[in-house]
């Protein structure tokens, strides 16, 4: 019997088949690495040798074939086991899910199958420096010269340029009758000619690094673009609202690896009679943390399952408030962890103090905390646009 708001037999089956292979590795793999500067790919090989990087890949091209709800199911499980993988938010979630609903065939059999086993590591660059959280604004161009498109600008804070192999960079073409500038998805080689990478030194160590990109006239094959020049946002959306599940994913994970840590050090730690989860001071923002958690993971559940069902448009609110709830509830349990722990709390050792900072991050990418309260009071709420 299926209980409404329980997962299915084979959902849990697949977490647990990801939490024990992630907590092989955990936290103390993922650290090491970071501050060796080297990079996780034995746990993302790893992870693709099991199948779980492309739950959502459709089976004819390797994957799956389940939906962005395995999808974030697996992310979760590699965050609470400690082992958060950022890549994939990026290449199975974003460019994997736009590549399955607006590709060609011939880019489906090029990319997907090495997108749902590991051995092809995909970017995504939409993120500009005068652009910002308005998107509408990026002024990066493709331009169509014979068979080829030319890609002119820049972008900035783009993750893991160095282990990508491809990058799906978000670009604007000129309309043939209007002259006017609309979206437009472009893959790019990450060793093409006339792309410029430098790196953005960040104050939280990770595997993952950012990069601000130069585009001086990179030249693309005419099969480079991805869906229709006319197309429009929706095939933006396609991957942004996998991003955002994955975004929530990623953060309900990190906070409960925090709230197990933390729960842990209160059931043993003793410093008068008792020990320190007798004290209300302690156990009562550890219960909101658990309170507030599992109210983010319900938002994301729902929003995977619009999205897995086709409803587009309901999935995108739910992403958002889903997005939302996981960056506020990472940042705080994150916050909670380290207080309990008093002054070990903030040890490289344990590493909370680094994940602290690094948990900021699901309140600022890829959309964030003020753009979607925006994005609330204006579509859910109805209120007037601010700006
Ligand atoms: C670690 C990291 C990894 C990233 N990875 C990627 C990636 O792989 N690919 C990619 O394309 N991008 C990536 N980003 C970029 C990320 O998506 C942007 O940082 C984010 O969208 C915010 O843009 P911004 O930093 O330019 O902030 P800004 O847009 O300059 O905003 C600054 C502040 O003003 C607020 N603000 C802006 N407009 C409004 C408004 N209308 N109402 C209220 N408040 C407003 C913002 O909420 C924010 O608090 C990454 C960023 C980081 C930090």
């Amino acid at each position: 019997m299926t209980i409404p708001f329980t997962e299915s037999e084979e959902r849990v089956a697949l977490r647990e088949s990801v939490k024990a292979l992630a907590s092989k590795y955990g936290h103390a793999y993922i650290a090491e690495q970071a501050r060796k500067g080297e990079k996780t790919t034995d746990l993302w090989r790893d992870f693709g040798k099991h199948g779980f990087l492309g739950v959502n890949i459709p089976e004819e091209y390797g994957g799956g074939g389940g939906g962005m709800g395995d999808l974030a199911a697996v992310l979760e499980e590699a965050s609470a086991a400690g082992a958060p993988l950022l890549m994939m938010v990026v290449s199975p979630a974003i460019v994997g899910s736009i590549i399955t609903r607006c590709g060609t065939d011939e880019q489906k059999k090029q990319w997907l199958p090495g997108i749902a086993s590991g051995e092809i590591t995909a970017a995504f660059a939409i993120t500009e420096p005068d652009a910002g959280s308005n998107s509408h604004q990026i002024t990066t161009t493709a331009t169509r010269d014979g068979d080829e498109w030319v890609i002119r600008g820049q972008k900035t804070f783009i993750s893991g340029v160095d282990e990508a192999d491809v990058m799906l960079v978000v670009a604007r073409t000129a309309d043939a009758k209007t002259g006017k500038l609309k979206p437009a998805l472009f893959l790019m080689p990450t060793d093409v000619a006339g792309l410029e990478k430098q790196h953005i030194p960040m104050e939280f160590v990770a595997p993952e690094k950012q990069w601000t990109l130069f585009f001086d006239d990179v030249r693309l094959p005419t099969d480079a673009l991805v869906g229709d020049e006319d197309g429009g946002l929706w095939q933006l959306f396609a991957g942004l609202n996998p991003e955002r599940i994955m975004g929530a994913a990623m953060t309900c994970g990190q906070a409960r690896y925090a709230l197990e840590k933390a729960v842990d050090y209160a059931k043993t730690r003793k410093v008068w009679k008792d020990v320190i989860g007798t004290h209300q001071g302690i156990a009562h923002p550890l219960a909101k943390v658990k309170i507030e958690l599992e109210q983010a993971r319900l938002l994301m559940q729902k929003a995977a399952a619009l999205y897995d069902a086709g409803d587009d448009f309901t999935a995108g609110e739910y992403a958002n408030m889903a997005k939302y709830a996981g960056g506020e509830i990472a940042c705080n349990a994150l916050d909670v962890a380290v207080q309990t722990h008093g002054g070990s709390g903030l040890t490289t050792e344990l590493g909370l103090g680094n994940q602290l900072v690094a948990a900021r991050l699901g309140r600022i990418a890829p959309v964030s905390r003020e753009m979607i309260l925006n994005f609330v009071a204006m579509h859910s709420l109805g209120l007037p646009k601010s700006y």
